[in-house]
């Protein structure tokens, strides 16, 4: 039998994923596949390099949440079952959530499941700090009617329409004041952690909140270690083992798109480093289906460079609506510090810290490898650009690391900044802006939904579309929704 010949763009998550779906359960006498990838390192936004000295690096901090199902069902299937404590750890619903008004972190226990009682009563007896008597009624009021709301609506059936509301509009049609819309709790969950200053869209973040309400769901797992080692290695392994093939450094440039036959009859190739030297790669001969696991503003320059773009990509709904789409820049500061920088109870990430790193936490405290290590703190400052894109790289550390030395947790000096920027002594830092056309994060912004594309819709029958930013079955940009859409991919290769 002759084997159809899978040709995948892209070396996340959701390329990945497509490809060892493909090769499963026998799949390789069926289909022949490679896979071609920009990077030298597989794992696109998830992936994670040592520093020749030997420290991780990654683009960010990341974390899988209880109700990712379908990643952590492949992550146990490749070996790293999200319950062995060797990978991963769980904050066991445990959140810090600081309070600037109150210059306070609170300790939120989110409930592990409807009946978890005790999480229920332990946050009803801490009152939060950074809440008048009156605010606390006012959000207790306000989580019991959301809660109701979201008991009564599976989240499948929570409406996209509501995509067109900011998260802060439907709140406040749903009762709650605007006084409370100005806490830290209240911003972070509207930001959506990287909108920032945009306002979310209701419809993901109802979708998401939805999704926390399952037993354990609402669990964070802490990855042990790198995320190319705890994630991608072995997810890449499996598809090598399955008779998958790799070549890195390697980038698409154009799609020669045919409207006439509806097909992709070409995909124009060249090593990353050497755009000059393209190789065509055509149907029949190369591929004959092409998996396109691009983000979304690589994709758009691919097709962009394509010939007859008129005809064959703007004048088609499914391809132009996404030039509506927009993506952010976020941004990841490393501090390895010479000294202990924060409590060692801090062991979850701390929320709703100031623009533009609205979210820290100390990997000395959770990393195995990094505790007792020669580093007392290993400081991650993650989030967005927003406001601050006009500074320059050291104006950012600076007022990232001052700002921290202000917090009443932090044990870090104003006098070390210096020396810390400088990397004197023990001090380390590593600064990503992740501002490139292949690290860009999509923009969850109220009214997005209706741009994002779905894959059942591609007017091209052996062109599938892969990514975080697809229309799926999971809508924050996420690890999840990467493996979910390239699980959609491989099914979609199947059905054709
Ligand atoms: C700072 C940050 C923190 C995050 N935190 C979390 C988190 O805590 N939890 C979570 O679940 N998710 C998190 N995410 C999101 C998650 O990383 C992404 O949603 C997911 O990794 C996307 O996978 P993907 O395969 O869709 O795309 P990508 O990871 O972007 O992969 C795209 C691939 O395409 C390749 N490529 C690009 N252009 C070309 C080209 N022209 N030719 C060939 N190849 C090309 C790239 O090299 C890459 O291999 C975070 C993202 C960021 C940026």
């Amino acid at each position: 039998m002759t084997r159809k010949k899978i040709l995948i763009l892209g070396g996340g998550l959701s390329g990945l994923t497509a490809g060892l779906e493909l090769l499963e359960d026998g799949g390789k006498e069926r289909y022949d596949v490679s896979l071609l990838c920009r990077d030298s390192e597989l794992g696109g936004k998830a992936a994670s390099w040592r520093t020749p000295d030997g420290r991780t690096m990654e683009i960010g901090f990341h974390a899988v949440f209880g109700y990712y199902t379908a990643i952590r069902s492949l992550l146990a299937r490749v070996g790293r079952s999200t319950t062995d404590p060797r990978y991963f750890t769980s904050n066991r619903g445990e959140h810090l959530m600081y309070e600037p008004s109150a210059r306070a972190v609170n300790r939120l226990l989110v409930p592990r499941g409807p009946f978890d009682l005790q999480a229920l009563l332990a946050n009803l007896r801490t009152p939060y700090k950074g809440h008048s008597k009156r605010e606390q009624l006012a959000a207790l009021t306000f989580a019991a009617r959301l809660g109701a709301y979201l008991a009564t609506t599976r989240a499948e059936d929570i409406d996209p329409a509501l995509d067109e509301l900011s998260f802060t509009e439907f709140c406040m049609s749903h009762g709650l004041s605007l006084s409370l819309t100005q806490k830290s709790w209240f911003k972070y969950v509207l930001d959506l952690a990287f909108n920032y200053p945009g306002a979310g869209s209701a419809y993901v973040g109802l979708y998401g909140f939805r999704k926390l309400m399952g037993f354990d769901a609402a669990e964070v797992l802490y990855l042990n270690g790198g995320l190319s080692e705890v994630i991608v290695d072995p997810i890449a392994k499996r598809y090598l083992d399955l008779g998958g093939r790799i070549e890195t450094n390697c980038s698409a440039h154009a799609y020669h798109l045919d409207p006439t036959t509806r097909s992709i009859e070409a995909v124009d190739v060249a090593p990353t480093k050497d755009a000059q030297s393209q190789r065509r790669l055509q149907k029949g001969r190369d591929f004959d289906t092409v998996i396109s696991a691009l983000p979304l503003d690589a994709t758009r320059t691919v097709l962009r460079a394509s010939p007859h773009f008129d005809s064959a990509v703007s004048k088609i709904p499914f391809f132009s609506n996404m030039w509506h789409l927009r993506s952010v820049t976020s941004i990841s500061l490393r501090l390895w510090s010479p000294y202990k920088l924060m409590p060692t109870d801090y062991s979850t990430v701390v929320m709703g810290t100031p623009q533009p790193t609205a979210t820290i936490i100390d990997y000395a405290n959770r990393v195995d490898e990094l505790r007792d290590g020669e580093w007392p703190s290993v400081i991650e400052f993650e989030g967005q650009e927003g406001l601050h894109g006009e500074l320059t790289d050291s104006e950012m550390i600076r007022s990232i690391l001052e700002q921290f030395c202000d917090l009443p947790f932090s044990r870090m000096r104003k006098s070390w900044v210096d020396d810390a920027m400088e990397q004197k002594g023990k001090w380390r830092i590593e600064f990503r802006r992740n501002n490139s056309q292949t690290t860009r994060y999509l923009l969850m912004e109220p009214g997005h939904w209706k741009f994002r594309p779905d894959i059942a819709e591609c007017p091209y029958d052996n062109l599938v579309l892969a990514g975080d930013w697809l229309k799926g079955t999971q809508p924050t940009a996420s690890m999840e929704a990467a493996v979910r859409s390239g699980q959609a991919a491989a099914k979609r290769v199947e059905l054709s």
